[in-house]
């Protein structure tokens, strides 16, 4: 009896790894897109590419893989849910059965309509004209409707959505997290802008030569633990990372002359994301236990290496006597603790990409309470940049002028991606909660990173988080680690520790 269980488990890996070879040539061409490929090209790789996702999307419904599933799910290599089998089983049949819930009408049309959406987005964006994108906008909000209806929910439709980002987390437990978060976080904002202090980020703005700061933030990646022998680093417009196969993991970042932090931090960020796939067990690629759990998890290892460990003192200990050799024109007249306070400066900003440690967490805020609220029929689509402006000023003091730096920066709901903000500062929650436990764990991190020794995090990384891939839930994960389950408050505590002294606050 076993053997047949035996059998048809190794039927389904096989089947998973094969659909990897697929997924990671998708990524290939992908990356390939975004970093090198000659524009004429556009056309004939966006074919390769559709051809490529529907083959991807027939193998990863096939009805054979939901027999094997039904077996397999009440066999004993399912019975230790925390097992690789027991893991591949759980999280196939959960991705699996969400698949076969949504009719091929639905999906099809979420995928034109994301399309037109992003085309629509682009030039409404650059005419800073609303109008011309409100009806895709509507129009995806409705299908996102049918969407969560289609997959089903218990407390409300934005539930289904986020399940799709954030696997088994819940809108209620974000909106306490996050209502919390703002209840601690607004006031900080406040008294920092009414300080009387601000740094002289001129500093970061002086000219550092880019083939300098590529040398400068390749070494820093290549410090904390990102393995150049197994990934690269590669110029593009909107830096990401992606995997290509077991041993190749592809991080992005972009360069500007002018602005020290953008590939400097930008590099740390997507090294944070690399470190944690090139952390995840090899020997299952393809499967679930080597896979990451979520986006809020993912991006809590490229927030911490990024903010808790990049912007520190202690990390520019080491760092910036090397910083001031790099960039002697920029740095060689001035203080560490002038430098620091710069990469530290808190103002409320307009637009997300830019803003800081601190004021970060509002704009996501923002966009989650929006989203949900369009979701569940509380707001009209047409009333949709007031209600942005209005939260702008509420939240951070400040309101945009024309709706480009408003409610047409971002280009996520565009693209059908209703639920993804949230885990932006799911990340940073995360990172903070995590980074808290590992100082308590490995004594203190600062001294050690005042040295130059980033190995210790990195191994307590790995071992606490990368090499379980999906064996555990986020939720489940972060009561593991820490003993508690997720709270605002190692952040707000990492926040006003570092940024308390630099503003003078009681
Ligand atoms: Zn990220």
């Amino acid at each position: 009896m076993s053997q047949k269980y035996e059998q048809i488990y190794e039927q389904l890996c096989q089947h998973a790894r094969e659909t990897a070879l697929l997924t990671a040539t998708e990524s290939m061409l992908g990356w390939d897109e975004r970093t090198n490929m000659p524009p004429e090209a556009a056309e004939y790789r966006a074919e390769q590419m559709t051809l490529l996702s529907g083959i991807i999307h027939q193998r990863r419904t096939e009805a054979r893989l939901g027999e094997w599933l039904g077996e397999l799910a009440n066999s004993p290599l399912a019975a230790d849910p925390h097992s690789d089998s027991g893991t591949t089983i759980r999280q196939s049949k959960r991705e699996y059965d969400k698949r076969v819930k949504l009719p091929q009408s639905l999906v099809e049309e979420l995928t034109r309509t994301a399309s037109l959406g992003q085309h629509a987005w682009q030039t409404a964006r650059t005419d800073n004209d609303y109008r011309t994108f409100q009806p895709l906008l509507a129009k995806t909000f409705e299908l996102k409707r049918a969407q969560a209806e289609a997959l089903g929910y218990v407390d409300e439709p934005y539930d289904a959505l986020l399940d799709d980002f954030e696997p088994g987390e819940r809108t209620s437990n974000i909106t306490r997290v996050l209502a919390d978060l703002r209840e601690a976080l607004v006031p900080l904002v406040s008294a920092i802008a009414h300080s009387g202090r601000q740094p002289e980020v001129s500093i970061l703005a002086r000219r550092y030569p880019t083939e300098m700061q590529e040398w400068f933030s390749r070494g820093a990646a290549a410090k904390i633990g990102f393995d150049f022998c197994r990934g690269r680093l590669d110029v593009t417009a909107h830096p990401f990372c992606t995997g290509l196969g077991p041993h190749d993991c592809r991080i992005t970042t972009r360069y500007d002359e002018h602005f020290f932090n953008t590939a400097f931090f930008g590099t740390l960020h997507e090294a944070g994301h690399g470190i944690y796939d090139q952390g995840l067990p090899t020997d299952q690629y393809g499967l679930p236990p080597s896979e990451a759990i979520s986006l809020g998890i993912h991006e809590s290892q490229s927030r911490l290496w990024e903010n808790l460990v990049g912007r520190s003192r202690a990390f520019w200990k080491f760092f910036f006597p090397a910083a001031q050799q790099a960039f002697p024109d920029c740095l060689a007249d001035e203080t560490l603790d002038s430098f620091y306070f710069a990469i530290n400066d808190v103002r409320p900003s307009l637009i997300r990409v830019e803003a800081d440690e601190a004021t970060y967490n509002l704009h996501i805020l923002i966009r989650f309470e929006l989203e949900r609220a369009l979701l569940n029929d509380e707001l009209a689509v047409a009333d949709l940049p007031d209600a942005w402006n209005a939260k702008y000023a509420q939240y951070l003091g400040i309101r945009p002028e024309t709706d480009a730096d408003g409610v047409l920066q971002d280009i996520h709901w565009s693209a059908g991606l209703v639920g993804y903000f949230p885990t932006y500062s799911l990340g940073n929650l995360y990172a903070s909660q995590f980074f808290a436990q590992a100082n308590a764990d490995l004594g203190d991190l600062s001294s050690q990173f005042a040295h130059g020794e980033f190995a210790p995090l990195n191994e307590w990384l790995r071992m606490n988080i990368h090499a379980h891939g999906q064996r555990y839930s986020a939720g489940e994960l972060v009561q593991r680690i820490t003993g508690k389950p997720l709270s605002h408050a190692p952040l707000i505590d990492h926040l006003f520790q570092k940024l308390a002294p630099l503003y003078g606050l009681k």
